[in-house]
């Protein structure tokens, strides 16, 4: 989150906008005239828009139009003259925020900040990350019911991911048949605690680089098993 497109025609402006972002580890991009800004708005993975309004080609009305319809990055648009900021606002083009040259870079800088991290928060939001359970190699992605062994994704059925994500979030706990049975099948359910050794088979022939030798899911002997932490 710190990718930053200036679209600006005046080179001076353009370079010193530049350096007060870099100098707050933004990483800056600049484009001199209003198709190229498009272009590099709608191809590039930018997190923020410093848009001029008068610009070579298309203007910055136009630019911010199009970048609206089809990204919702924050878009700060600035313009020399005062008037133009009503027209702004009067058109509803969907940019967040309004700036009259000339303006200060520090004050550029904190808006910048401000609508980052708005925007961040939004994101955040919209997608919400998925719930993991991760010991050593394994790493099951709750949200996804996904399960990889040393990054590579392995196939499980629904009992058996649920059998191995209720043992990896109880790690260091000894469980026994009768428990994890309860645990993971319905009351009702047809078949009994061989049904458990079946499964912890299954899992183990997935998950395990030598089944007889289990390095994740232990055998403890007359009592149930253990997920190894
Ligand atoms: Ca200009």
């Amino acid at each position: 989150m710190n990718k930053i497109l200036i679209v600006e025609d005046e080179v001076a402006i353009a370079d010193l906008e530049k350096d007060y972002l870099e100098l707050s580890d933004f990483t800056v991009d600049i484009c001199n005239t209003g198709d190229e800004g498009l272009e590099a708005a709608l191809k590039g993975n930018y997190d923020l828009v410093i848009l001029d309004l008068m610009l070579p080609g298309l203007d910055g009305f136009e630019v911010c139009r199009r970048i609206r319809e089809e990204k919702d990055i924050p878009i700060l648009m600035v313009s020399a003259k005062k008037d133009d900021i009503d027209k702004i606002r009067g058109l509803g083009l969907g940019a967040d925020d309004y700036m009259t040259k000339p303006f200060s870079p520090s004050e550029l800088v904190a808006r910048v900040k401000a609508h980052m991290a708005r925007y961040e928060r939004l994101v955040g939001t919209q997608k919400p990350q998925n719930e993991m359970v991760e010991i050593r190699g394994i790493r099951i992605d709750k949200t996804a019911r996904r399960v990889y062994v040393d990054g590579v994704e392995r196939t499980f059925t629904t009992k058996e991911f649920d059998l191995l994500t209720f043992l990896a979030e109880h790690p260091n706990h000894v469980f026994t048949k009768d428990e994890l049975f309860r645990e993971i099948w319905d009351m009702d359910s047809i078949g009994d605690i061989a049904t458990v050794t079946v499964h912890i088979k299954k899992i183990r022939e997935k998950i395990e680089k030598d089944s007889s030798k289990p390095e994740y899911i232990e055998t403890i002997w007359g009592v149930g098993y253990r997920f190894k932490i």
